[in-house]
């Protein structure tokens, strides 16, 4: 606290990350990011950008990262999405302050899950924007009729975070229709472990000016250390945010940045290969936590939300970190007994399980 705040940082209550402990041997499950290594073409090409002397960061990097924007539209080429139909940024967390900025209303509340990713309503706070908050159902899903009148805009993750839940594309599609004068934004950061057909709603862009698609190479491109994360929308939306981007920071996208997210997004064969280990080690991990008697929401996200029945999660939590293996919880009504787990590699995983035993014991042990 400082007399010298200003009444807006009085006001924030800023976003807390998941811990980054330096520890070594940690069994690191709570951030979500990628156990597999990113694909070696991205770390190519970071190499030659930088060259033996490095002498290219003496310069500026492209301001509008263009080689990146046609690396994304080449990604999307199915789609005939075009290099003005993207944003870039430093991570999909700057993409989305700045599209809160540029495209969320002030004269109505923004709408939300009443759980999603809780940075949204740290954003509405940053850029003072009211917002309320619809529940998700009793199975933790988004019901699209309950996003019903007034709003000065709609965000939700799709698969949603902390759950893990998909919405069908069709379910999207109703939202987005549904409300055409605002912006309905879906946060993409999960898709890529929704399935191998992707049921992304940037097939939707062509039809809908109002909706804007928020990707990240954080998570199925394991770049998370990279910063880079992209949206996709109609070209209008996308001037407004890069007016808000050129507002604030010219070169938001260093050279190694651009370099290593354009090559990893050409490398769709590392991309299927990676994903697809996570999808076989998500889908072991769910049957061994089951096993345990585990409840394990049916998840299309590199990580599982689970309860137990019989075990508060605050304590396993804390049972887990004394073997050095961490995973979420969130103290929030209706999720605090429940804990985000990352799928980790086999060998993480196993370790995660192998611990549980001992915790919580085997259901037919307890008698
Ligand atoms: C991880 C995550 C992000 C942030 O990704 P970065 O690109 O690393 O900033 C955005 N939205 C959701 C829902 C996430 O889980």
């Amino acid at each position: 606290m400082s007399q010298y705040w200003s009444s807006l940082v009085h006001r924030l209550i800023p976003y807390v990350p998941g811990e980054q402990p330096k520890l070594p041997n940690l069994v690191k499950l709570n951030t979500n990011e990628n156990p597999c290594p990113p694909s070696p073409r991205a770390i190519a090409a970071i190499n030659a950008e930088l060259g033996a002397d490095g002498a290219s960061l003496r310069l500026y990097p492209d301001p509008n990262a263009d080689r990146l924007k046609d690396a994304v539209a080449a990604y999307f080429a199915q789609f005939a999405v075009t290099p003005k139909e993207v944003f870039v940024g430093n991570g999909s967390d700057e993409v989305l302050a700045h599209a809160f900025m540029a495209l969320l209303r002030q004269d109505s509340p923004v709408l939300m899950p009443d759980i999603s990713y809780s940075f949204y309503p740290v954003y509405c706070s940053l850029h003072g924007l009211q917002h309320r908050t619809i529940p998700l159902d009793a199975h933790l899903q988004i019901r699209v009729d309950d996003y019903a009148g007034d709003n000065g805009g709609i965000i939700i993750a799709n698969p949603n975070a902390p759950t893990g839940r998909l919405l069908p594309l069709a379910e999207i599609e109703r939202l987005v229709a549904a409300h055409p004068k605002s912006v309905v934004m879906v946060d993409e950061a999960y898709i890529d472990f929704a399935a191998s057909i992707v049921p992304t709603a940037i097939t939707l862009v062509r039809r809908y000016p109002n909706l804007l698609v928020i990707r990240t190479l954080s998570k199925s491109h394991s770049l998370a250390g990279l910063r880079v994360g992209y949206a996709v929308g109609d070209a209008a939306l996308i001037e407004g945010l890069e007016r808000i981007k050129n507002s604030f920071n010219s070169y938001p996208l260093d050279r190694l940045a651009i370099a290593g997210a354009s090559a990893a997004l050409a490398d769709t064969a590392h991309l299927d290969k990676t994903r697809q280990t996570v999808m076989d080690s998500r889908a072991q991990l769910t049957l061994g936590l089951e096993g345990l008697g585990f409840e394990v929401l049916p998840s299309a996200a590199n990580f599982i939300f689970v309860r137990h029945p019989a075990h508060d999660a605050a304590p396993l939590a804390a049972s887990l970190r004394q073997r050095q293996i961490i995973v979420r919880h969130f103290k929030l009504p209706r999720i605090d007994q429940h804990l985000r787990i990352t799928v980790g590699t086999e060998a993480q995983c196993e370790i995660l399980l192998s611990a549980l035993r001992e915790i919580v014991g085997s259901p037919s042990a307890k008698g």
